[in-house]
């Protein structure tokens, strides 16, 4: 994630305010731009310009679900209900007359948009229906299984308790679980299908992740009757990810989301990762390396490792769980840099005009 500053006082603005703690500005995410704006109100009006700018700038709106706490974004000019690009993508949102529901959501939606600022950032569409593979949707609903279906995401809001979601991941026995993993791995399932399904990657991702005509319920099935199979900390992120070729695929696709934006926060704050006796024999590029725009996979991997060994130190000193609990085999490295081929080969920033 990027540092915002507000545009009237200079002050440090964060991703989720929606007004400037230092000189009390309203401010709101402009999907637009991928960047923080201070808003100047209209009297008597719902709407805003942007401060400091242009007096005959645009007039601004918050998106609807600023009304419900659940959003500082921008609306998008043309969303007929007054939503902005994230919420637009929402076709469920929970009963908010049930108890604990409005929080749930509000959990929800501040992950979704740190989903969504990344994949802006790295310029995918969440529209792929020109494409034939639809659009990238989300439902939050309470009792139904978290899961994936022809882009629409579905996020059993439980998830957002965070009693019963440390209960599942020991259930489970994973090293981590959290909303914004959720729905980073749920895209994953998303971006296959714009990104693999149909192209001429196909085949590298059978030769990297295995052949995905496997029968998918019966593969799932086996997973969670016997566990995963013996060695597959060898060749994957995760024990889920050796479940199936799409897990693998989304468990693979979250963590080169965690990786890039992780770098992105590390370089905008000027933390210098030069831990644990590691060295690259590189200078760390301050202000000038941009993770998601990076051209390498080699450069972003030789950021990333001294980063997560520092980090870990860090969470230890404080008597945290580790800030990155996994150990990524080099098998699993190739898997990453394909994704990240696949993602700058089709980002809409790559492409001439
Ligand atoms: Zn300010
Ligand atoms: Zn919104
Ligand atoms: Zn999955």
């Amino acid at each position: 994630m990027q540092n915002f500053e507000c545009t009237n006082c200079g002050g440090k603005i964060f991703f989720a305010n929606d007004f400037c703690l230092k000189c009390g500005s309203k401010t709101a995410f402009d999907p637009e731009t991928i960047a923080m704006v201070s808003l100047s109100p209209i009297p008597e009006t719902n709407t805003y310009q942007a401060l400091n700018g242009d007096k005959n700038g645009p007039v601004r709106r918050y998106c609807a679900n600023a009304a419900h706490n659940a959003c500082n974004w921008l609306a998008e000019e043309s969303s007929e209900e007054g939503f902005c690009a994230a919420c637009e993508l929402n076709d469920l949102i929970p009963n908010l007359g049930e108890p604990d529901s409005l929080e749930a959501w509000q959990d929800l939606e501040r992950a979704k948009k740190r989903l969504i600022y990344s994949l802006l950032r790295f310029g995918l569409p969440t529209d792929a229906t020109h494409l034939g593979k639809g659009r990238l949707t989300f439902n939050f609903v309470r009792g139904q299984m978290t899961g994936h279906l022809n882009g629409v995401i579905t996020i059993n809001i439980t998830e957002a308790d965070s009693v019963e979601r440390e209960r599942r991941r020991q259930y489970f026995d994973e090293p981590y679980r959290s909303l914004l993993g959720h729905l980073r791995h749920e895209s994953g399932h998303f971006y296959w299908n714009v990104l693999i399904e149909g192209t001429d990657r196909i085949e590298e991702f059978r030769s990297l992740f295995g052949d995905e005509r496997l029968d998918y319920s019966q593969a799932l099935a086996r997973h969670h009757d016997s566990g995963p199979a013996e060695g597959w900390q060898n060749l994957f992120v995760s024990a889920y990810a050796s479940a199936h070729p799409w897990e693998d695929w989304a468990e693979t696709w979250a963590h080169y989301i965690h990786m890039v934006d992780a770098v992105e926060t590390a370089e905008t704050e000027g933390i210098d990762p030069r831990a644990a006796g590691i060295t690259f024999g590189f200078k760390w590029p301050f202000k000038k390396y941009d993770a998601y725009r990076a051209e390498s996979f080699q450069s972003l991997q030789e950021h990333w490792i001294p980063l997560t060994v520092a980090l870990n130190r860090l969470n230890r000193s404080m008597g945290h769980s580790d800030f990155y609990a996994f150990v990524t085999p080099a098998g699993a490295y190739k898997k990453l840099a394909f994704i990240h081929r696949a993602i700058r080969q089709s980002a809409s920033w790559t492409k001439p005009g």
